[in-house]
């Protein structure tokens, strides 16, 4: 009786939820005064005063039952604790790097990385600098170079791993630039800036090999490997009857070490690593782990943290999570494009990415287009998101004058196993909302900032429209 076998035309979230925590419906009175208090920084906002918070999908995650139970036995020895021996079993399994160092996050194994091999002068090139790692390398002196493929500047342009680096350009900096000033090359996976896009193996075996010629060192930040590599399976050929595991321990396999934050594929509410194989320059970040972090069998974490870890590695490769995961996150995107709401194409892993130039016609660079739609989508439905345009990346030139960002995007970012199918069309229809208003959102201007990453704590005020006499 197989044929009574039925098969879903659609994903299924496959858990069910045994822990819940309620949501509030709050006022539009309340919504903007929440705004007014935090300056119309979202960052600023108090998450009850948020009725769906996609700001991030870092250190959000709902963790399983398994991952509750494996805390249980955290071991919070302060040395030699058998939860680092789990943890380290756990990220070993998929990486199979030699060194395994953990940090309570993903920047600071960025830290203690580049404060390590980076001087001033020398060049990191990256598929996409993440804001931290940016800053990171920033802060070491060094120059963080963003040689993603052309394709990736269009955000309406289809293409299965818009994510990858271009070859040429890497190969032209390696050769320009001269190996003694980059002392690493980094991909990130999946390519979080450009939208969560994924690179191909091909790709990360193509870097792989151009750094081995020149001798440099080839790092992954591998936040969201499990993503990338179910986009492998599912686009790449050849990979369709491998396992999400097998497919990350390739990747892996061709890199030198990762920084990775837990908060991301660890399933984790925080945690993160730094892994390598040079035997040399782990002795050196371990110094300065425990100089910054602790000591190397506990680094930034708690051994319960690390028990956490060890679990979520394991089950954010499932494959019924991944389709889950990745096809919600289409699932949402498809609806926004029914809709005509111009996003960023193909949709990535993690996040929905709203390109607010062309929704925002009216709003100028300088007015912040993807601030501006953010604030509207928190005003007019209590949803939180972020900004990854102009006010995150600009670069001030040699002048100070702010240089704008490539992209204005508003990230929709789907914390893991957290939201429903039904919250999904919420988001959605208040976005179609929006656009059907859109000409009534104003553009904002920055009152405040700081020296860096100042997305995170800038001040603004809205911006009159430009049709309107003061
Ligand atoms: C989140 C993230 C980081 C930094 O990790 P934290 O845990 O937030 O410090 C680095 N790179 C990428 C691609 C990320 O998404």
């Amino acid at each position: 009786m197989e044929i009574l076998d039925f098969q879903p035309k659609s994903w299924v979230e496959p858990f069910r939820i045994k822990t819940i925590a309620p949501l509030r419906k709050i006022s539009y009175e309340e919504r903007l005064s929440a705004l007014e208090r935090a300056s119309y920084n979202l960052f600023m906002l108090r998450s009850e005063d948020v009725f769906i918070d996609l700001l991030s999908d870092s250190g959000t995650s709902a963790m399983s039952e398994n991952q509750w139970s494996a805390m249980m036995r955290g071991d919070e020895s302060y040395a030699g604790s058998s939860s680092f021996y789990r943890f380290e079993k756990s990220v070993k399994d998929i990486t199979r790097f030699m060194h395994i160092i953990p940090t309570h996050q993903g920047r600071s194994a960025e830290h203690i990385l580049f404060s390590t091999i980076c001087k001033p002068g020398d060049v990191i090139p990256n598929n996409f600098h993440f804001d931290t790692t940016q800053a990171n390398v920033e802060s070491s002196g060094g120059d963080p170079l963003n040689l993603a493929i052309s394709e990736a500047n269009y955000p309406h342009l289809e293409h299965p791993f818009k994510g990858n680096i271009d070859l040429e350009r890497l190969q032209q900096t390696l050769e320009e630039v001269g190996t003694e000033q980059i002392p690493c090359v980094m991909l990130t996976v999946t390519n979080n800036a450009v939208g969560g896009q994924p690179v191909s193996m091909a790709n990360i075996r193509a870097v792989s090999a151009l750094c081995r010629s020149y001798g440099v060192p080839f790092f992954l930040d591998a936040c969201r490997f499990a993503e990338n590599a179910w986009f492998i399976k599912q686009r790449e050929d050849g990979y369709a009857d491998r396992t999400p595991l097998e497919i990350a321990q390739e990747m892996f396999q061709y890199a030198d070490g990762c920084t990775m934050s837990a908060k991301k594929d660890g399933l984790t509410n925080i945690g993160g690593f730094l892994a390598l194989n040079d035997t040399e320059l782990a002795e050196k970040c371990k110094q300065k782990l425990i100089l910054i972090e602790g000591f190397p069998t506990y680094g930034g974490l708690a051994g319960y943290d690390m028990e956490a870890i060890a679990v979520g590695l394991q089950e954010v490769l499932q494959e019924d999570y991944l389709r889950y995961r990745v096809e919600s996150v289409a699932t949402l995107g498809q609806k926004l494009l029914d809709a005509d709401i111009p996003i960023v194409r193909p949709v990535g892993g993690h996040a929905i990415f709203v390109d607010a130039s062309t929704m925002l016609p009216h709003i100028p660079q300088h007015q912040y287009p993807a601030q501006a739609l953010g604030i509207a989508l928190y005003l007019s439905a209590g949803i939180r998101t972020v900004e990854l345009g102009s006010v995150a990346f600009a670069r001030k030139d040699s002048e100070g004058r702010e240089q704008a960002a490539p992209l204005e995007l508003l990230r929709l970012a789907l914390p893991r196993r957290v939201y429903t199918r039904s919250h999904l069309d919420y988001i959605a229809d208040a976005l179609i909302h929006l656009k059907h208003n859109a000409a009534h959102i104003q553009g904002v201007r920055i009152t405040w900032e700081p020296e860096q990453l100042r997305h995170f704590t800038a001040r603004y005020a809205l911006c009159l429209p430009s049709n309107t006499e003061v």
